[in-house]
């Protein structure tokens, strides 16, 4: 493995780094931005501009081949732009879209699919979102219920999806739905993909503990046609389409890269702020916490490098991507709950309202503090990862 960057990487670097300090660090770091609108409508219609200006870069189809709208550009300056969105949290990049939908279409899409999907995804002007977990099925993922039944050239489809994150603003939803009923569990489910406005498809929000209600819905599928022509490889055969596409979903290179921002924003603080007279990064409690964070944080950046490479040499990287999700959720609340600590009372003064001006760093760390409870559950629960690092990477039986 190796890690070091050439000099045009590290140009590309710095062209990104530019980029986001223009173009998001100044609305970033001043919510109080949003004046009188709601926050959620001011911050969709913000980063819906920020990634079409992404994509006139040609920065949202890095990896792809020319023709579908990307660059080719190297793994290494796929993962500095990761890195760089992370330390901003993504603000501007449709995620789903790029990291998640776009590589199942690249690997299993028709033509006709790359040259229809992924063109719109690469100039940042297609939102996607996620639709596999459903009322009873998580972590259980192949005792999903939602049926599409072949009808001609579409699929009848219905059923319920649950915590669909981004499905509000969203115009596409990839998905798996049972397309044979006497299948056993694993076989009999298709992957699909749907546009939001479909008639019979209906996203309801749900408002979770952050307080937003843009990051979760409800999505219900009446009777809804999906085009044949939007199966994604064969039919009856998605389950190992999603199995897939899950790994590249867990590698968290971006996250990890967010909680360098988090460390950053905390050591500045705890370096300029002084309580009871005395600098609070002086206090040897604060001191040495925020330094075991510091290399908790350099481990997490190494495994998810290492992540990376694997892909990169086109490895199946599993286990491995399991390894960056076991490592970066609880790394999350292990900093939140120290982020608390440090910042005591004040740190419970979010960034709206009437005593927004007291919030310590912009109010973003209330909001991480409560973001953070997700971290091992979503894209797979924390139990989940150790279970597949116990079999796929060691060899252990199937419980
Ligand atoms: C922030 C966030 C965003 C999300 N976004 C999306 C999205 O966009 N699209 C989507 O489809 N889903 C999304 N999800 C849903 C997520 O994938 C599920 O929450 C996750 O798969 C767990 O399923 P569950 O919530 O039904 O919990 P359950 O599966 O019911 O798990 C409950 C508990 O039991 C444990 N458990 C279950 N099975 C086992 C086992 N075999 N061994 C050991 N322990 C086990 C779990 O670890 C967990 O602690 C999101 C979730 C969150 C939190």
């Amino acid at each position: 493995m190796d890690f070091t960057f050439s000099l045009q990487e590290e140009m590309f670097r710095r062209e990104v780094r530019a980029f986001l300090a223009r173009e998001v660090a100044p609305y970033y770091e001043r919510p109080e931005l949003a004046g009188a609108r709601a926050y959620e409508e001011w911050h969709i219609a913000l980063i819906k501009a920020i990634a079409k200006k992404l994509g006139a870069r040609g920065w949202l189809g890095l990896g792809w081949p020319e023709e579908y709208g990307g660059r080719k550009a190297t793994w290494k300056e796929q993962l500095i732009f990761k890195e760089e969105m992370g330390y901003y949290e993504n603000w501007g990049l449709p995620r789903q879209a790029v990291n998640m939908a776009a590589p199942v279409i690249l690997a299993h899409g028709t033509e006709e699919q790359k040259r229809r999907l992924l063109p719109p995804i690469a100039r940042g002007e297609s939102w996607w979102c996620q639709g596999y977990s459903e009322p009873e099925a998580g972590s259980d993922l192949a005792n999903l219920q939602t049926r599409a039944v072949p009808d001609g050239d579409v699929f009848r489809v219905t059923g319920q999806k649950i915590w669909t994150s981004r499905a509000t603003y969203a115009g596409h939803i990839f998905f798996l739905a049972r397309s044979d009923a006497r299948a056993q569990r694993h076989r009999g489910l298709s992957f699909l993909v749907a546009e939001m406005g479909t008639p019979g498809i209906e996203a309801r929000p749900i408002t979770n503990m952050t307080g937003a209600s843009d990051d979760f819905s409800e999505v219900f599928f009446t009777d809804a046609p999906v085009p044949r022509a939007n199966l994604i490889g064969e039919q009856d055969r998605g389950w190992y389409i999603a199995m897939a596409q899950l790994g590249p979903e867990r590698a968290q290179v971006d996250f990890i890269a967010t909680l360098r921002r988090r460390l950053d924003d905390l050591s500045r603080y705890a370096g300029e702020t002084t309580r009871n007279g005395r600098t609070i990064g002086s206090d040897p409690l604060v001191r040495h916490k925020l330094a075991e964070m510091e290399i908790e944080w350099q481990m997490g950046r190494l495994v998810n490098y290492r992540v990376a490479w694997l892909a990169a040499m086109g490895q199946q990287a599993g286990a491995a991507s399991s390894q960056s999700k076991a490592i970066v959720g609880p790394l999350t609340q292990r900093m939140a709950k120290a982020v608390g600590e440090i910042l005591g009372l004040e740190g419970q003064v979010g960034a709206y309202g009437e005593r927004a001006h007291r919030a310590p760093l912009g109010g973003r760390l209330l909001r991480f503090y409560l973001d953070s409870v997700s971290r091992t559950f979503n894209a797979g629960t924390h139990e989940v990862q150790l279970n597949l690092i116990a079999t796929r990477g060691l060899g252990l039986p199937v419980g």
